[in-house]
């Protein structure tokens, strides 16, 4: 892998928002790993301070409570602003469609805003959903998605493309250093057992020894990453002089039903597989051709999907205990 800086986070004063949910609060850690100041901004709307109470006592983090719908609190003196605060879970997003749009609209606008008054580079943390149930097959960022503009799961995919636009428009009229990533589905512990995306619901259903609820008939593809692997390419995202938009995700694909299966061989689980309703728009395809970030940010994914899978079941049967009854992560 290449050299990870042009510019150095060492002494760097970050501000990410979105920081005490399950990508971010190991960006944080990340961010602090390689020397930054680190201003994690959350509103607790899917996140909890328990993602990052193991960074509460590094003299470096600094905690806020805000919802950057409203504004983006400015602790001064920043050189990047990393903007991840977004429902990312279909669960979420569907029960709180009106925020999901806010926070991809008028919050990233806050974060530009701030990451301009600065001077700071700043980064957005996009999605695969922005190219919706995909008609190219992988995906590389010159495709331009084929999403519903009114179905339920439009609040997040349109919701993304909008603050895309809007850090393009700030990048060409107002100079500020944008840089955007399309992260595809990304896996690990810290992710909220109840947020029903797919590994952390199969993953549980699997512990418990209840039937894994596996939706349509299962063909449909992911490309599942590990959370540390797009976290890297995060940070070095953050550290390039690079637009983008750039894809972050493994790019080894599976079907759920094929994903089911591994899991309750990884849990040795006596579960079955149950068949259930496929959401409306769910993509049938997912996977990200990551030419452009091998080449950008010298950046791939390290670990093994299995191997990440492994981990996470680990974690979770900590979490979960013998009688398989499950605090809030
Ligand atoms: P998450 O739900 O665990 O984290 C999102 C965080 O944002 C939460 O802590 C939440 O409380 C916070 N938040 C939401 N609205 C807010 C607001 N208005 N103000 C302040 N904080 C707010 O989700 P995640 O999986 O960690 O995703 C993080 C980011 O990465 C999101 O922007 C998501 O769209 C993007 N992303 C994630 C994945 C993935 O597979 N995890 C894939 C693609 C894109
Ligand atoms: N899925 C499933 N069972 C579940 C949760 C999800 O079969 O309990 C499917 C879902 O319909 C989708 C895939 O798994 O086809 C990934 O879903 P997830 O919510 O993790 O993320 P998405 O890629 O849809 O944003």
């Amino acid at each position: 892998m290449t050299a990870l800086t042009e510019r150095a986070l060492d002494g760097a004063r970050v501000l990410v928002t979105g920081g005490a949910g399950f990508v971010g609060s190991w960006l944080c850690e990340r961010l602090l790993d390689e020397g930054a100041a680190v201003w994690c901004v959350d509103s607790f709307l899917t996140g909890s301070p328990d993602k990052v109470a193991h960074l509460r006592d590094r003299p470096d983090f600094t905690l806020v409570e805000a919802d950057v719908s409203d504004g983006v609190p400015d602790p001064g003196g920043l050189d990047v602003v990393m903007h991840l605060a977004c429902p990312a879970s279909p669960v979420h997003y569907l029960r709180r469609p009106l925020e999901t749009l806010r926070v991809g609209s008028v919050g990233t606008a806050h974060c530009l805003d701030l990451a301009e008054r600065h001077g700071a580079r700043f980064v957005l943390a996009s999605t695969s959903e922005v190219y919706g149930d995909p008609l190219e097959h992988p995906q590389r960022e010159s495709y331009w998605g084929h999403v519903n503009p009114i179905g339920p799961r439009s609040v997040y995919d349109e919701g993304k493309r909008f603050a895309e636009a809007t850090t393009a428009a700030y990048r060409r009229e107002r100079g500020v250093d944008t840089g955007i990533a399309r992260i595809f589905n990304t896996f690990g512990p810290r992710m909220s057992l109840d947020d029903g995306r797919v590994v952390p619901a199969f993953v549980h259903q699997a512990l418990l020894g209840e039937p894994l609820t596996v939706a349509g008939d299962g063909s449909q593809t992911r490309s599942l990453c590990w959370v540390e692997d797009t976290v890297d390419g995060l940070v070095r995202l953050a550290c390039a002089d690079e637009p983008g938009p750039v894809n972050l995700g493994n790019d080894t694909e599976t079907t759920v039903l094929e994903l089911a299966r591994t899991i309750i061989g990884l849990v040795g689980s006596s579960s079955t597989i149950e068949f259930v309703p496929l959401p409306e728009d769910d993509p049938k395809v997912r996977q990200p051709d990551i030419s452009r970030a091998r080449e950008r940010l010298g950046w791939r994914p390290l670990t093994d999907v299995d191997e990440g899978l492994k981990q996470t079941v680990r974690w979770m049967h900590e979490l979960v205990g013998p009688d398989g009854a499950a605090p809030r992560a």
